[in-house]
Protein backbone atom coordinates (compact mmCIF):
# COMPACT_ATOMS: atom_id res chain seq x y z
CA UNK A 1 0.00 0.00 0.00
CA UNK A 2 1.18 3.36 -0.67
CA UNK A 3 0.39 7.05 1.16
CA UNK A 4 -0.07 10.24 0.39
CA UNK A 5 1.20 13.06 2.02
CA UNK A 6 -1.21 16.06 2.86
CA UNK A 7 0.48 19.17 4.50
CA UNK A 8 -1.54 22.37 5.47
CA UNK A 9 0.50 25.47 7.04
CA UNK A 10 -0.39 28.22 9.49
CA UNK A 11 2.56 30.97 9.26
CA UNK A 12 2.61 33.68 11.45
CA UNK A 13 4.86 37.01 10.15
CA UNK A 14 5.69 40.05 12.29
CA UNK A 15 4.52 43.10 10.36
CA UNK A 16 7.13 45.90 9.54
CA UNK A 17 5.84 49.16 11.40
CA UNK A 18 7.63 50.97 13.49
CA UNK A 19 4.61 50.67 16.27
CA UNK A 20 3.07 48.43 17.92
CA UNK A 21 -1.17 47.63 16.81
CA UNK A 22 -3.01 49.07 19.22
CA UNK A 23 -0.29 51.57 20.72
CA UNK A 24 2.90 53.94 20.19
CA UNK A 25 5.30 51.22 21.99
CA UNK A 26 8.17 50.53 19.29
CA UNK A 27 8.68 47.34 17.99
CA UNK A 28 12.34 47.14 17.71
CA UNK A 29 14.01 43.72 18.68
CA UNK A 30 16.45 43.14 21.26
CA UNK A 31 15.59 46.35 23.94
CA UNK A 32 15.95 45.67 27.24
CA UNK A 33 13.13 43.62 28.90
CA UNK A 34 9.61 45.03 29.03
CA UNK A 35 11.14 48.49 27.61
CA UNK A 36 8.86 48.74 25.00
CA UNK A 37 5.96 48.64 27.11
CA UNK A 38 2.87 50.81 28.02
CA UNK A 39 -0.55 50.30 29.92
CA UNK A 40 -2.12 49.74 26.75
CA UNK A 41 0.14 47.16 25.40
CA UNK A 42 0.23 45.88 29.13
CA UNK A 43 -3.18 45.22 29.20
CA UNK A 44 -4.10 47.76 31.98
CA UNK A 45 -8.21 48.06 33.11
CA UNK A 46 -9.29 51.55 32.02
CA UNK A 47 -6.88 51.61 28.31
CA UNK A 48 -8.51 50.97 25.00
CA UNK A 49 -6.51 50.37 21.52
CA UNK A 50 -6.39 52.28 18.57
CA UNK A 51 -5.42 50.81 15.69
CA UNK A 52 -2.35 51.23 13.49
CA UNK A 53 -3.44 52.14 9.91
CA UNK A 54 0.07 50.75 8.80
CA UNK A 55 -0.49 47.77 10.16
CA UNK A 56 -3.67 47.33 8.28
CA UNK A 57 -1.73 48.63 5.14
CA UNK A 58 0.53 45.99 5.01
CA UNK A 59 -1.75 43.05 5.91
CA UNK A 60 -3.34 44.43 2.61
CA UNK A 61 -0.35 44.84 0.65
CA UNK A 62 0.55 40.80 2.14
CA UNK A 63 -2.76 39.85 0.81
CA UNK A 64 -2.46 41.81 -2.16
CA UNK A 65 0.77 40.02 -3.07
CA UNK A 66 -0.83 37.09 -2.50
CA UNK A 67 -3.91 37.20 -4.82
CA UNK A 68 -6.48 37.32 -2.32
CA UNK A 69 -9.18 39.08 -2.51
CA UNK A 70 -8.93 42.41 0.00
CA UNK A 71 -12.62 42.66 2.44
CA UNK A 72 -13.37 45.90 2.45
CA UNK A 73 -15.49 45.29 5.05
CA UNK A 74 -13.36 43.40 8.49
CA UNK A 75 -13.00 43.51 12.03
CA UNK A 76 -11.52 42.39 15.22
CA UNK A 77 -12.24 39.38 17.91
CA UNK A 78 -11.33 38.52 20.45
CA UNK A 79 -9.87 34.91 21.41
CA UNK A 80 -9.68 34.02 25.17
CA UNK A 81 -7.45 31.78 26.94
CA UNK A 82 -5.46 32.06 30.05
CA UNK A 83 -1.34 32.44 29.81
CA UNK A 84 0.80 35.00 31.47
CA UNK A 85 1.91 35.95 27.80
CA UNK A 86 -1.32 37.30 27.16
CA UNK A 87 -1.76 40.36 29.66
CA UNK A 88 -5.39 40.80 28.93
CA UNK A 89 -6.56 37.34 28.98
CA UNK A 90 -7.35 37.50 25.15
CA UNK A 91 -5.69 38.15 22.24
CA UNK A 92 -7.19 40.50 19.56
CA UNK A 93 -7.13 38.83 16.41
CA UNK A 94 -9.62 38.19 13.27
CA UNK A 95 -12.28 34.99 13.32
CA UNK A 96 -15.07 35.09 11.20
CA UNK A 97 -13.95 38.46 8.82
CA UNK A 98 -10.80 38.13 8.34
CA UNK A 99 -8.56 41.30 6.04
CA UNK A 100 -7.90 38.76 3.00
CA UNK A 101 -9.36 35.86 1.47
CA UNK A 102 -9.22 33.41 -1.22
CA UNK A 103 -5.54 33.65 -2.84
CA UNK A 104 -3.23 31.28 -4.02
CA UNK A 105 0.55 30.92 -5.00
CA UNK A 106 2.48 29.30 -8.00
CA UNK A 107 5.92 28.14 -8.16
CA UNK A 108 7.47 25.19 -9.43
CA UNK A 109 8.79 22.12 -7.09
CA UNK A 110 10.44 19.15 -8.57
CA UNK A 111 10.03 19.62 -12.23
CA UNK A 112 6.26 20.14 -10.91
CA UNK A 113 3.92 23.10 -10.95
CA UNK A 114 2.59 23.74 -7.79
CA UNK A 115 -0.46 25.71 -6.63
CA UNK A 116 -1.10 26.40 -2.91
CA UNK A 117 -4.48 28.44 -2.26
CA UNK A 118 -4.03 30.71 0.76
CA UNK A 119 -7.48 30.11 2.85
CA UNK A 120 -7.27 33.72 4.68
CA UNK A 121 -4.71 36.87 5.89
CA UNK A 122 -5.33 37.65 9.23
CA UNK A 123 -4.62 40.57 11.15
CA UNK A 124 -3.67 39.93 14.81
CA UNK A 125 -1.26 41.19 17.78
CA UNK A 126 1.39 39.27 19.21
CA UNK A 127 2.02 37.74 22.84
CA UNK A 128 4.84 37.97 25.13
CA UNK A 129 7.43 35.96 25.89
CA UNK A 130 7.91 33.80 28.69
CA UNK A 131 11.65 32.96 30.51
CA UNK A 132 11.59 29.65 32.43
CA UNK A 133 14.57 29.41 34.49
CA UNK A 134 16.36 26.51 35.32
CA UNK A 135 16.70 26.58 39.18
CA UNK A 136 14.12 28.81 39.94
CA UNK A 137 10.70 28.40 41.28
CA UNK A 138 9.63 31.31 38.88
CA UNK A 139 9.16 32.00 35.15
CA UNK A 140 9.86 35.73 33.54
CA UNK A 141 7.74 37.38 31.04
CA UNK A 142 8.86 40.14 28.59
CA UNK A 143 6.32 42.32 27.04
CA UNK A 144 8.18 43.48 24.07
CA UNK A 145 6.63 41.43 21.55
CA UNK A 146 3.26 41.66 23.06
CA UNK A 147 0.98 44.06 21.02
CA UNK A 148 3.86 43.71 17.74
CA UNK A 149 1.04 43.58 14.86
CA UNK A 150 1.38 39.97 13.18
CA UNK A 151 -0.34 38.74 10.42
CA UNK A 152 -1.33 34.75 10.02
CA UNK A 153 -1.72 33.15 6.60
CA UNK A 154 -3.52 30.20 6.26
CA UNK A 155 -3.42 27.84 3.43
CA UNK A 156 -5.08 25.15 2.29
CA UNK A 157 -4.03 21.40 2.88
CA UNK A 158 -2.52 21.59 -0.57
CA UNK A 159 0.82 20.59 -0.41
CA UNK A 160 2.00 16.71 -0.72
CA UNK A 161 5.61 16.53 0.48
CA UNK A 162 8.12 18.01 3.27
CA UNK A 163 9.62 19.21 0.29
CA UNK A 164 6.52 21.20 -1.51
CA UNK A 165 5.90 22.33 1.86
CA UNK A 166 9.46 24.18 2.50
CA UNK A 167 9.69 25.44 -1.53
CA UNK A 168 6.54 27.13 -0.68
CA UNK A 169 7.91 28.53 2.69
CA UNK A 170 10.60 29.85 0.67
CA UNK A 171 8.68 31.43 -1.60
CA UNK A 172 6.34 33.31 0.83
CA UNK A 173 9.39 34.66 2.46
CA UNK A 174 10.74 36.38 -0.60
CA UNK A 175 7.05 37.65 -1.65
CA UNK A 176 7.14 39.34 1.98
CA UNK A 177 10.31 40.40 1.60
CA UNK A 178 9.70 41.55 -1.70
CA UNK A 179 6.74 43.80 -0.26
CA UNK A 180 8.69 44.80 2.64
CA UNK A 181 5.66 43.67 4.63
CA UNK A 182 7.73 41.34 7.25
CA UNK A 183 11.50 41.08 8.24
CA UNK A 184 11.24 37.75 8.01
CA UNK A 185 13.62 36.35 10.37
CA UNK A 186 12.99 32.77 11.43
CA UNK A 187 15.99 32.97 14.14
CA UNK A 188 14.43 35.77 15.51
CA UNK A 189 10.75 34.71 15.36
CA UNK A 190 9.80 37.47 13.23
CA UNK A 191 8.46 34.47 10.78
CA UNK A 192 7.11 31.34 12.51
CA UNK A 193 5.26 28.02 11.03
CA UNK A 194 2.79 25.57 12.50
CA UNK A 195 2.82 22.54 10.19
CA UNK A 196 -0.19 20.28 9.53
CA UNK A 197 0.60 16.94 8.24
CA UNK A 198 -1.81 14.00 7.71
CA UNK A 199 -0.99 11.00 5.47
CA UNK A 200 -3.92 8.83 3.68
CA UNK A 201 -3.93 5.51 1.45
CA UNK A 202 -3.71 6.48 -2.04
CA UNK A 203 -6.63 6.76 -3.67
CA UNK A 204 -8.82 7.75 -0.66
CA UNK A 205 -10.64 10.61 -0.82
CA UNK A 206 -11.22 11.90 2.73
CA UNK A 207 -8.37 13.72 4.20
CA UNK A 208 -6.64 11.14 7.12
CA UNK A 209 -6.30 13.06 10.87
CA UNK A 210 -4.11 15.79 11.35
CA UNK A 211 -0.91 16.71 13.20
CA UNK A 212 -0.25 19.94 13.87
CA UNK A 213 3.79 20.44 14.06
CA UNK A 214 4.78 23.44 16.93
CA UNK A 215 8.23 25.10 17.84
CA UNK A 216 9.97 25.02 13.67
CA UNK A 217 12.14 27.94 13.30
CA UNK A 218 14.13 27.16 10.27
CA UNK A 219 13.63 25.35 6.91
CA UNK A 220 15.91 22.95 7.56
CA UNK A 221 13.85 22.15 10.73
CA UNK A 222 10.86 22.00 9.19
CA UNK A 223 11.74 19.80 6.58
CA UNK A 224 13.16 17.51 9.14
CA UNK A 225 9.99 17.60 11.57
CA UNK A 226 7.79 17.01 8.54
CA UNK A 227 10.11 14.39 7.30
CA UNK A 228 9.70 12.52 10.68
CA UNK A 229 6.02 12.78 11.65
CA UNK A 230 4.91 11.74 8.10
CA UNK A 231 7.21 8.44 8.83
CA UNK A 232 5.86 8.07 12.03
CA UNK A 233 2.59 8.44 10.41
CA UNK A 234 2.93 5.74 7.92
CA UNK A 235 4.44 3.66 10.22
CA UNK A 236 1.25 3.87 12.53
CA UNK A 237 -0.94 2.66 9.10
CA UNK A 238 1.63 0.16 8.13
CA UNK A 239 0.83 -1.42 11.59
CA UNK A 240 -2.95 -0.79 11.16
CA UNK A 241 -2.49 0.98 14.34
CA UNK A 242 -4.10 4.20 12.43
CA UNK A 243 -6.16 4.96 15.03
CA UNK A 244 -3.48 5.70 17.11
CA UNK A 245 -3.10 9.20 14.83
CA UNK A 246 -4.99 11.58 16.84
CA UNK A 247 -5.96 15.24 16.12
CA UNK A 248 -3.18 16.53 18.75
CA UNK A 249 -0.18 19.46 18.91
CA UNK A 250 3.29 18.12 18.73
CA UNK A 251 6.29 19.78 19.15
CA UNK A 252 9.64 19.28 17.53
CA UNK A 253 12.64 18.68 19.48
CA UNK A 254 15.07 19.10 16.87
CA UNK A 255 17.75 17.80 19.42
CA UNK A 256 16.33 14.19 19.63
CA UNK A 257 15.56 14.37 16.19
CA UNK A 258 11.44 13.55 17.45
CA UNK A 259 8.03 14.81 17.81
CA UNK A 260 6.56 14.98 21.16
CA UNK A 261 2.77 14.92 22.17
CA UNK A 262 1.96 18.43 23.69
CA UNK A 263 -1.87 18.92 23.75
CA UNK A 264 -4.91 17.55 21.89
CA UNK A 265 -5.97 19.99 19.54
CA UNK A 266 -8.19 22.88 21.36
CA UNK A 267 -12.06 23.56 18.98
CA UNK A 268 -12.83 26.97 18.16
CA UNK A 269 -15.09 27.08 20.81
CA UNK A 270 -12.56 27.07 23.48
CA UNK A 271 -11.16 29.89 22.75
CA UNK A 272 -15.02 31.44 23.04
CA UNK A 273 -14.35 34.12 20.11
CA UNK A 274 -16.43 37.42 20.19
CA UNK A 275 -16.41 40.59 18.33
CA UNK A 276 -13.60 43.23 19.82
CA UNK A 277 -16.33 45.81 21.39
CA UNK A 278 -13.08 48.76 21.50
CA UNK A 279 -12.82 48.99 18.20
CA UNK A 280 -14.77 49.89 15.22
CA UNK A 281 -14.73 47.67 12.32
CA UNK A 282 -12.46 47.95 9.28
CA UNK A 283 -13.79 49.88 6.33
CA UNK A 284 -10.90 50.17 3.40
CA UNK A 285 -11.35 52.16 0.52
CA UNK A 286 -11.06 50.80 -3.27
CA UNK A 287 -8.91 53.35 -4.58
CA UNK A 288 -6.88 52.82 -0.87
CA UNK A 289 -6.27 49.48 -2.12
CA UNK A 290 -5.14 50.21 -5.73
CA UNK A 291 -2.75 52.29 -4.65
CA UNK A 292 -1.21 49.70 -1.92
CA UNK A 293 -1.35 47.51 -5.24
CA UNK A 294 0.52 49.45 -7.44
CA UNK A 295 3.20 49.97 -4.65
CA UNK A 296 3.74 46.12 -5.25
CA UNK A 297 7.33 45.53 -7.08
CA UNK A 298 7.58 42.77 -9.60
CA UNK A 299 7.50 39.33 -7.24
CA UNK A 300 9.86 36.51 -7.16
CA UNK A 301 8.29 34.13 -9.58
CA UNK A 302 7.94 36.48 -12.37
CA UNK A 303 11.15 38.25 -11.99
CA UNK A 304 12.90 34.18 -12.36
CA UNK A 305 10.94 34.05 -15.52
CA UNK A 306 12.32 36.93 -16.92
CA UNK A 307 15.60 36.41 -15.85
CA UNK A 308 15.77 33.26 -17.67
CA UNK A 309 14.18 34.75 -20.85
CA UNK A 310 16.01 37.96 -20.76
CA UNK A 311 19.31 36.91 -19.42
CA UNK A 312 19.26 33.53 -20.25
CA UNK A 313 20.60 32.30 -16.87
CA UNK A 314 19.87 28.64 -15.71
CA UNK A 315 17.01 27.58 -13.32
CA UNK A 316 19.07 27.68 -10.57
CA UNK A 317 21.14 31.24 -11.36
CA UNK A 318 17.77 32.71 -11.70
CA UNK A 319 15.87 30.50 -8.90
CA UNK A 320 19.01 32.03 -6.46
CA UNK A 321 19.10 35.32 -7.60
CA UNK A 322 15.85 36.07 -7.07
CA UNK A 323 14.99 34.59 -3.98
CA UNK A 324 16.59 37.65 -2.86
CA UNK A 325 15.15 40.86 -4.06
CA UNK A 326 17.80 43.24 -3.42
CA UNK A 327 20.43 40.83 -4.61
CA UNK A 328 18.14 40.67 -8.04
CA UNK A 329 18.74 44.33 -8.29
CA UNK A 330 21.99 44.26 -7.75
CA UNK A 331 22.26 41.86 -10.28
CA UNK A 332 20.22 43.58 -13.02
CA UNK A 333 22.32 47.08 -12.16
CA UNK A 334 25.74 45.48 -12.95
CA UNK A 335 24.16 43.95 -16.17
CA UNK A 336 22.38 47.35 -17.09
CA UNK A 337 26.08 48.79 -16.64
CA UNK A 338 27.72 46.52 -19.40
CA UNK A 339 28.44 43.20 -17.90
CA UNK A 340 27.39 40.38 -19.79
CA UNK A 341 24.95 38.75 -17.78
CA UNK A 342 26.20 34.83 -17.16
CA UNK A 343 29.51 36.57 -15.85
CA UNK A 344 27.36 38.96 -13.47
CA UNK A 345 25.30 36.18 -12.31
CA UNK A 346 28.76 34.15 -11.33
CA UNK A 347 30.25 37.06 -9.29
CA UNK A 348 26.88 38.43 -7.61
CA UNK A 349 26.11 34.42 -6.68
CA UNK A 350 30.10 33.58 -6.15
CA UNK A 351 32.39 36.49 -4.24
CA UNK A 352 28.91 39.16 -3.90
CA UNK A 353 27.45 36.53 -1.74
CA UNK A 354 30.38 35.10 0.30
CA UNK A 355 31.34 38.84 1.53
CA UNK A 356 27.94 39.39 2.51
CA UNK A 357 28.13 36.47 4.65
CA UNK A 358 30.87 37.06 6.10
CA UNK A 359 30.54 40.31 6.85
CA UNK A 360 26.71 40.03 8.21
CA UNK A 361 26.22 43.22 5.73
CA UNK A 362 22.72 43.16 4.15
CA UNK A 363 22.28 42.33 0.74
CA UNK A 364 20.29 45.59 0.64
CA UNK A 365 23.90 47.55 1.33
CA UNK A 366 26.13 46.09 -0.81
CA UNK A 367 29.11 48.32 -0.41
CA UNK A 368 30.26 47.78 -4.12
CA UNK A 369 28.13 50.18 -6.26
CA UNK A 370 27.22 47.88 -9.41
CA UNK A 371 29.09 50.29 -11.94
CA UNK A 372 32.47 49.35 -9.98
CA UNK A 373 31.46 45.93 -10.13
CA UNK A 374 30.86 46.20 -13.49
CA UNK A 375 34.35 47.76 -14.45
CA UNK A 376 35.93 45.10 -12.62
CA UNK A 377 34.33 42.45 -14.57
CA UNK A 378 35.75 43.56 -17.49
CA UNK A 379 39.24 44.58 -16.54
CA UNK A 380 39.10 40.36 -15.77
CA UNK A 381 37.39 39.72 -19.44
CA UNK A 382 39.80 42.07 -20.85
CA UNK A 383 43.11 40.41 -19.29
CA UNK A 384 44.51 43.58 -17.32
CA UNK A 385 44.30 41.36 -14.20
CA UNK A 386 44.10 38.26 -13.37
CA UNK A 387 40.98 36.47 -12.24
CA UNK A 388 42.48 35.81 -8.93
CA UNK A 389 43.40 39.21 -8.64
CA UNK A 390 40.43 40.37 -9.74
CA UNK A 391 38.53 38.43 -6.78
CA UNK A 392 40.92 39.94 -4.32
CA UNK A 393 40.12 43.50 -5.59
CA UNK A 394 36.90 42.83 -4.88
CA UNK A 395 37.48 42.03 -1.53
CA UNK A 396 39.63 45.12 -1.24
CA UNK A 397 36.25 47.79 -2.43
CA UNK A 398 33.69 45.74 -0.55
CA UNK A 399 35.66 46.50 2.57
CA UNK A 400 35.86 50.02 1.25
CA UNK A 401 38.88 50.38 -0.45
CA UNK A 402 37.82 52.50 -3.72
CA UNK A 403 37.35 52.28 -7.24
CA UNK A 404 38.76 49.07 -8.97
CA UNK A 405 41.52 51.20 -10.90
CA UNK A 406 42.51 52.56 -7.52
CA UNK A 407 42.83 48.94 -6.13
CA UNK A 408 44.48 47.26 -9.14
CA UNK A 409 47.36 50.09 -9.08
CA UNK A 410 47.61 50.47 -5.55
CA UNK A 411 48.28 47.07 -4.90
CA UNK A 412 49.94 46.54 -7.74
CA UNK A 413 47.76 43.78 -9.35
CA UNK A 414 48.32 44.18 -12.81
CA UNK A 415 48.24 41.65 -14.65
CA UNK A 416 51.86 40.64 -16.81
CA UNK A 417 51.79 39.34 -19.77
CA UNK A 418 54.74 39.97 -21.49
CA UNK A 419 57.02 36.99 -21.83
CA UNK A 420 60.50 38.74 -20.99
CA UNK A 421 59.19 39.41 -17.60
CA UNK A 422 57.64 35.67 -16.77
CA UNK A 423 60.90 34.01 -18.06
CA UNK A 424 62.39 34.46 -15.06
CA UNK A 425 59.94 33.14 -12.85
CA UNK A 426 58.98 29.96 -15.44
CA UNK A 427 63.01 29.31 -15.18
CA UNK A 428 63.13 29.54 -11.33
CA UNK A 429 60.27 26.98 -10.74
CA UNK A 430 61.21 24.75 -13.56
CA UNK A 431 64.97 24.34 -11.75
CA UNK A 432 63.21 24.07 -8.24
CA UNK A 433 60.54 21.01 -9.41
CA UNK A 434 62.78 18.49 -11.10
CA UNK A 435 59.60 15.66 -10.06
CA UNK A 436 56.96 17.26 -11.83
CA UNK A 437 59.97 18.04 -14.71
CA UNK A 438 60.40 14.65 -14.75
CA UNK A 439 56.83 13.25 -14.88
CA UNK A 440 55.61 15.95 -17.69
CA UNK A 441 58.71 14.86 -19.94
CA UNK A 442 57.48 11.13 -18.89
CA UNK A 443 54.24 11.83 -20.19
CA UNK A 444 51.96 13.09 -17.23
CA UNK A 445 51.37 16.13 -18.87
CA UNK A 446 48.86 17.25 -16.12
CA UNK A 447 51.59 17.80 -13.88
CA UNK A 448 52.11 20.92 -15.94
CA UNK A 449 49.33 22.37 -14.29
CA UNK A 450 51.19 21.82 -11.18
CA UNK A 451 53.99 24.26 -12.41
CA UNK A 452 51.52 26.87 -13.68
CA UNK A 453 49.92 27.12 -10.46
CA UNK A 454 53.82 27.26 -8.96
CA UNK A 455 54.55 30.22 -11.05
CA UNK A 456 51.09 32.28 -10.68
CA UNK A 457 52.33 31.48 -6.73
CA UNK A 458 55.48 33.23 -7.29
CA UNK A 459 53.78 35.83 -8.81
CA UNK A 460 51.58 36.66 -6.56
CA UNK A 461 48.70 35.78 -8.51
CA UNK A 462 49.37 38.43 -11.06
CA UNK A 463 50.92 36.19 -13.99
CA UNK A 464 48.67 35.66 -17.16
CA UNK A 465 48.12 31.92 -16.64
CA UNK A 466 47.68 31.20 -20.52
CA UNK A 467 50.80 33.08 -21.21
CA UNK A 468 52.78 30.86 -18.32
CA UNK A 469 51.23 27.72 -20.04
CA UNK A 470 52.91 28.54 -23.32
CA UNK A 471 56.38 29.59 -22.02
CA UNK A 472 56.31 26.15 -19.54
CA UNK A 473 56.00 24.06 -22.77
CA UNK A 474 58.18 25.85 -24.81
CA UNK A 475 61.47 25.50 -21.95
CA UNK A 476 60.40 22.27 -21.05
CA UNK A 477 59.55 20.90 -24.79
P1 LIG B 1 -8.81 23.49 12.49
O1 LIG B 1 -10.30 23.44 12.44
O2 LIG B 1 -8.20 22.38 13.26
O3 LIG B 1 -8.29 24.83 12.83
P2 LIG B 1 -8.51 24.07 9.71
O4 LIG B 1 -9.39 23.39 8.75
O5 LIG B 1 -8.84 25.46 10.11
O6 LIG B 1 -8.35 23.16 11.01
O7 LIG B 1 -7.05 24.02 9.13
C1 LIG B 1 -5.94 24.45 9.86
C2 LIG B 1 -4.71 24.15 9.03
O8 LIG B 1 -4.55 22.74 8.89
C3 LIG B 1 -4.76 24.69 7.61
O9 LIG B 1 -3.48 25.15 7.27
C4 LIG B 1 -5.14 23.50 6.78
O10 LIG B 1 -4.60 23.58 5.49
C5 LIG B 1 -4.50 22.36 7.52
N1 LIG B 1 -5.24 21.10 7.38
C6 LIG B 1 -6.56 20.90 7.53
N2 LIG B 1 -6.85 19.61 7.38
C7 LIG B 1 -5.69 18.95 7.14
C8 LIG B 1 -5.33 17.59 6.92
N3 LIG B 1 -6.23 16.61 6.96
N4 LIG B 1 -4.03 17.31 6.72
C9 LIG B 1 -3.10 18.27 6.73
N5 LIG B 1 -3.37 19.56 6.95
C10 LIG B 1 -4.65 19.91 7.15
ZN1 LIG C 1 2.44 49.86 24.35
MG1 LIG D 1 -8.93 26.72 11.98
Amino acid sequence: MNYETVIGLEIHAELKTKSKIFCGCSTKFASEPNENTCPVCLGLPGTLPVLNEEAVRLAVKAGTALNCRVNYLNKFDRKNYFYPDLPKAYQVSQYDMPVCTDGAVEFECGGRHIKVRINRVHLEEDAGKLIHLEDEPYSLVDYNRAGIPLIEIVTEPDMRSPLEAVTFMRMLKSILEYGEISDCRMEQGSLRCDANISVRPVGQKEYGTKVELKNINSFRELQKALEREEKRQIELYRFGEEHKIVQETRRWDSGKGRTISMRSKEEAHDYRYFPEPDLMPVIIDETAVSAIKNSLPELPMEKYRRFTQEYGLSDDDADNLTGDRYLSEYFENTVREGAAPKTAANWVLGDVLRMLNESDISSREIPVEPARLCRLISMVEEGKISNTAGREVFREMFAGGGSPEEVVEKKGLTQISSEDALLDLVRKVIEENPKSVADYRGGKTKAIGYLVGQVMNESKGRANPAVVNELLVKELG
